[in-house]
């Protein structure tokens, strides 16, 4: 436990019996702060959960704002400066807008207004030097993609503090220490720990809430990095291990972890609790509602992981624990992942060449590669895998270059690319030693016409994934969504089942 802030707390006790005060990290995804009204209720679930616990706060950017920021870097890259110049007007109207309709006190205000300015000057600044140098590198698109948090951050706490909820803005550069990838940082966790604890045991002592910003840390020379795109969930949770908080609660704007994506599958149903490796696999294989790394810093410790609704604060949500509570038929829920693409290495030659496997993977590992699924077929003679779509281009230039003479000897034959696919899989940790679930998941797919281009099952059995055409998803996610009975019951059922 974090000790300086428990023994604080403990002895603040009412009426003299001693009170401890658990601690919780909360994060608030980009629609829960989309505008003022939402973060008003953001500020109020932070009030009531302060009466009870220690709280410390992460933001995301309010929403779109990160997207509107990368259009911004790229638009002066390309020489854009109009273009520049309206993101940035517009984004200033709409922080400002906010700051407006939420804080009442003129001075806090003017207050608030300035320093939001000076975010808004460091970012043109970027802009400028990009546009001058027609370069955008990593590091410059980290600096001007974290403003979002910057500015949010700083708004919230000003609405906690209106609301006689103690508060400070923090910037997370000076909490999570990272390594120096750009775009996709990983967090130092010791270096962290030490960090995050030295900077916050007193202010949580003190009852204060820090409100931080999600999404961004500093490497070990305090360059500012970025954990990726959706990384506040995982700003989150490395924050939660590096406090020994007693839960992660992240705020979103659906009712929890559902049996399918909601978009794509209308009777998707919240599951009420599910285990760390089921809602990882989720995360991994593109549900949205959680970055792919949200549990990797929690699972050691075992902290529970809440997913609750900011605009629904009266439900309960879905908790993510070691054990997850079986639903006793197996598949629990359903995932797909559209922004990928299939690289194939082969050619009959590849046959019997026993480096071809070690140097394809020893190449993606360089380029740093996401590689979510693989399969190998020797009747193709093919060694196919499945890359996020923005890591395909880098991946299969560095393919041709490693298979360069081998390509020229006919030894390899293709490196191919297929963009227009995407990645199905079937999830619950009860699939394992529950016979039947591939064959009637791959009968279903049948049924409905949907061709399975390449399938992988992993050891764990909690997981069987199928590549199919990306034209496909959606029937493929509805088919294997009503095998499985997944959904929410029918008007029929539920009076079938009151009769009963
Ligand atoms: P936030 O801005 O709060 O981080 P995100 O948009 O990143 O929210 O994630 C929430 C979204 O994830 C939901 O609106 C939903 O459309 C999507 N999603 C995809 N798969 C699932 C799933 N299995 N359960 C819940 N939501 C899902
Ligand atoms: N604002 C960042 C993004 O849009 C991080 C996040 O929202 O989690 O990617
Ligand atoms: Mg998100």
């Amino acid at each position: 436990m974090l000790a300086a802030h428990r023994d604080n707390v403990e002895n603040r006790g009412i009426d003299g019996c001693e009170m401890k005060r658990p601690l919780r990290v909360m994060k608030f995804g980009g629609t829960s702060v989309g505008d003022s009204a939402c973060i008003a209720r953001v500020a109020e679930i932070v009030r009531a959960a302060a009466c009870e616990s220690s709280v410390v706060v992460v933001v995301s950017a309010m929403s779109g704002v990160t997207n509107h920021l990368i259009e911004a870097a790229n638009s002066a890259e390309a020489n854009d400066q109009g273009q520049v110049a309206r993101i940035f007007d517009a984004l200033r109207e709409q922080h400002e807008k906010a700051l407006a309709a939420l804080i009442r006190s003129d001075e806090s205000r003017a207050r608030l207004a300035k320093s939001t300015e000076e975010i808004f000057a460091q970012g043109e600044r970027l802009c400028e030097g990009t546009y001058l140098l027609r370069e955008l590198t990593p590091r410059t698109l980290d600096a001007v993609s974290s403003l979002g948090e910057r500015l949010s951050a700083p708004i919230v706490a000003g609405k906690l503090a209106e609301l006689g909820v103690p508060s400070d803005s923090i910037d997370a550069g000076e909490l999570i220490v990272t390594d120096s990838y750009h775009g996709g940082a990983a967090p130092l966790m010791e270096a962290t720990r030490e960090r995050a604890q030295a900077r916050l045991s007193s202010q949580l002592g003190q009852g204060i809430v820090p409100v931080v910003t999600g999404f961004i840390g500093a490497n070990a020379q305090g360059v500012l990095t970025t954990l990726g795109r959706g990384g506040s969930d995982y700003s989150a949770t490395i924050l939660g291990a590096a406090l020994d908080a007693d839960e992660v609660v992240i705020w979103t704007d659906v009712d929890g972890v559902l049996t399918a994506d909601p978009r794509l599958v209308p009777d998707a149903r919240t599951i009420p609790e599910i285990s760390y490796r089921e809602a990882a696999e989720l995360a991994y294989f593109g549900a949205k509602v959680l970055h792919p790394k949200t549990l990797r810093p929690i699972m050691p410790a075992g902290i529970p992981v809440w997913i609750r609704n900011s605009f629904a604060p009266d439900r309960a949500g879905t908790k993510i624990t070691a054990s997850g509570r079986s639903n006793g038929g197996g598949v629990k829920a359903l995932t797909a992942i559209q922004d990928v693409a299939l690289i194939a290495v082969g050619g009959p030659g590849i046959v019997g060449l026993p480096d071809v496997v070690g140097r394809t993977f020893s190449t993606t590992a360089e380029v740093r590669a996401n590689v979510l699924l693989i399969s190998q077929s020797s009747s193709q003679n093919d060694i196919c895998f499945i890359v996020t779509a923005t890591d395909a281009k880098r991946t299969v230039e560095a393919l041709r270059t490693e298979f360069a003479q081998d390509v020229a000897h006919e030894k390899v034959e293709h490196i191919t690319v297929d963009p227009n696919i995407a990645i199905v899989a079937v999830v619950g940790e009860n699939m394992h030693g529950t016979p039947g679930v591939a064959g009637r998941t791959f009968s279903a797919l049948g049924q409905q016409g949907v061709n399975v281009i390449a399938i992988a099952q992993g050891s764990s059995e909690s997981n069987i994934s199928f590549v199919v055409e990306e034209k496909c998803m959606k029937t493929a996610l509805l088919s294997v969504h009503r095998e499985f009975g997944l959904g929410a019951p029918s008007a029929a059922e539920r009076t079938g089942s009151l009769r009963s």
